[in-house]
């Protein structure tokens, strides 16, 4: 089974989706992090490699604003925005484990969460 492609809207590369951290626009305009063993989110989203730099070129440039927002208001604090993405992407290599996804799905979750580690400084 192959993992749907995406493009990072820092750096523009493109990667299996799981292993980008993923945020939609809510209704009101409040950017947050998708995640879960579906990744399911009602508009659209845009994604980012699991790295700050990434991360804050989207945010400095104003692409991650314009794919999420399209042309809409989005309200975001980027540190607690990268923060919560953090929070999320252990979360969700947590929840695949316990639910015995399948193995392509898992180590494209387990990538994504060893990133997260290593860009955190927490191994
Ligand atoms: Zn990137």
């Amino acid at each position: 089974m192959t993992e749907p492609v995406r493009m990072c809207v820092g750096c523009r590369t493109r990667a299996p989706k799981r292993r980008l951290l993923q945020v939609i626009r809510r209704p009101d305009g409040v950017v947050v992090p998708v995640a879960g063993p579906r990744r399911r989110a009602s508009g659209r989203g845009a994604y980012v490699c699991p790295r700050r730099a990434c991360f804050d070129r989207a945010v400095r440039k104003g692409a991650l604003a314009r794919a999420v927002g399209r042309g809409r208001a989005v309200r975001f604090q980027p540190d607690d925005l990268w923060n919560a993405l953090v929070v999320a992407a252990r979360h969700e290599c947590r929840v695949l484990r316990r639910t015995g996804a399948s193995r392509a799905r898992l180590a494209a979750s387990s990538e994504l969460a060893r990133a997260i580690d290593r860009e955190e400084g927490d191994v």
